[in-house]
């Protein structure tokens, strides 16, 4: 995509309590985007877009809720802030978690159920090409969650295989909310960011 001029750049905010928002936040400047980093609920004023990154969804949770950021999180989107979540994201979007963490709460905001950690550990990360709206992705996959279940309304965008073969799906859209399980802001890849960049009006 060339660079937008600074005029019509829209304004991309960045979930930065915790996880990989430096990543997202240099690839967004490198595609012409204005950003801005989400920490408080005054951050969230007159953004056009919103990314949720990978990370560890237990502390974007308590820490959301300790800056009293979950609730007004959750009305952004839910009023039609386009979002994109990545991983721990997409943890932190669904409505339900297989297997939470003790308390873990989550925005609720997409309808689907996730589990977490659905490849097993760390040792068990890997990279995939897949395929979104005919767009080849590199996709790095860290400790990442799947979608076992999906609720009226959403799209499943891409699928995978797991350890035993099973096919899992990595990719979903529910309206303006894109979320994936995997990390689309590794290895220089910028295809989804573009895709999704699409959506977000200045
Ligand atoms: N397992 C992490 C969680 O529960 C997600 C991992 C990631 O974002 N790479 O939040």
């Amino acid at each position: 995509m060339p660079a937008a001029s600074p005029d019509t750049a829209p304004v991309i905010g960045v979930l930065s309590l915790q996880g990989g928002v430096e990543e997202h936040l240099a690839i967004l400047e490198q595609l012409g985007a204005h950003t801005r980093r989400v920490r408080l609920p005054k951050d969230l004023d007159g953004l056009d877009g919103l990314i949720l990154p990978g990370g560890e969804s237990t502390v974007f949770d308590k820490l959301a809720r300790t800056f009293e950021l979950a609730e007004p999180l959750t009305a952004a989107i839910e009023g039609g802030l386009p979002t994109l979540a990545t991983c721990a994201g997409l943890i932190y979007a669904a409505r339900e978690l297989e297997n939470p963490a003790s308390g873990q709460q989550t925005l609720g905001v997409l309808n689907v159920t996730v589990r977490r950690n659905a490849f097993g550990s760390q040792r068990n990360s890997s990279e995939r090409t897949l395929t979104i709206d005919g767009e080849t992705v590199e996709s790095s996959f860290i400790r990442a969650p799947i979608v076992t279940a999906v609720g009226g309304g959403v799209e499943v965008l891409a699928s995978t295989q797991d350890a035993d073969g099973e096919d899992v799906i990595v990719a979903v859209r529910q309206g303006h909310i894109t979320a994936v399980s995997f990390h689309p802001e590794e290895n220089g890849e910028t295809t989804l960011h573009v895709a999704w960049l699409r959506g977000c009006r200045s």
